[in-house]
């Protein structure tokens, strides 16, 4: 039987205790971020739009870029295809993300998503995964960093740390694996989840050569400690 089929197989759902000790340990290691909602759901639905397939840098430059030449999202929305994409190009894949943006805009029509911060998660979730091109990590993003609502967007890093720890079932879906961590979460810890998995992943567990012998999760870890024995033989 293949790796990846035998991991499908041997996979449980972790207990909640486990997600609690991850949090505990990463905590201790990078501190607990504190998140600052600022009210600005538009803002950053365009945001993660422009942070596809680029880096935080790019997508700030094209953000700010696109601010300074439309201050009103109405102008984004009535401008011409080309006028958005010059003004993004510098975040990549500029054609398709203007398109993209208008696409949203217009689905809005002047919908500034204000309502999103009383109304039930669930219900702001399907909202926004119904408009065009966006999924739900998008979605999550709009409503935790706007609201401090409790959805966690599962990023690469994130999607990549959590199946090593064995929180995801091997090659999940990304959408399955935002269903996973949302049920094994305790709400009040999305914010620092994410952002402790992310620093996780960047600093410690990254993609082609994680540092499992200096990692504090490595006893937490399935992955982890298939590497460290495989590599002591
Ligand atoms: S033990 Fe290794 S694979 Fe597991 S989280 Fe740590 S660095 Fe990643």
């Amino acid at each position: 039987m293949a790796r990846a089929t035998k991991l499908r197989k041997a996979w449980r759902r972790p207990e909640r205790l486990r997600v609690t000790a991850i949090r505990d340990r990463l905590r201790a290691a990078y501190g607990r971020p504190e998140l600052a909602p600022h009210g600005a759901p538009l803002d950053e639905l365009v945001l993660t739009v422009l942070s596809q397939n680029t880096n935080d840098r790019n997508r700030d430059v094209a953000y700010a870029r696109l601010r300074e030449r439309f201050p009103a999202w109405g102008e984004v929305r009535e401008a011409p295809l080309d006028e958005v994409e010059e003004a993004i190009r510098p975040g990549g894949i500029s054609r398709i993300k203007a398109g993209r943006i208008q696409a949203i805009l217009r689905a809005l029509d002047g919908d500034d998503l204000a309502w999103l911060e009383t109304a039930p998660v669930e219900d702001g979730r399907s909202f926004l995964c119904a408009l065009p091109g966006v999924g739900r990590k998008t979605a999550a993003c709009v409503l935790l960093f706007s609201y401090g609502l409790p959805d966690i967007p599962v990023d690469t890093h994130v999607y990549r740390v959590g199946t090593r720890l064995g929180l995801f079932r091997p090659g999940a879906p990304f959408d399955e694996a935002h269903d996973e961590l949302l049920a094994l979460a305790d709400p009040e810890d999305a914010y620092e989840l994410h952002v402790s998995l992310i620093r996780h992943g960047r600093r410690t567990c990254n993609a082609r050569a994680p540092r499992c012998g200096e990692c504090p999760l490595l006893d937490l870890c399935p992955e982890g400690q298939r590497r460290t024995a495989a590599a002591s033989k």
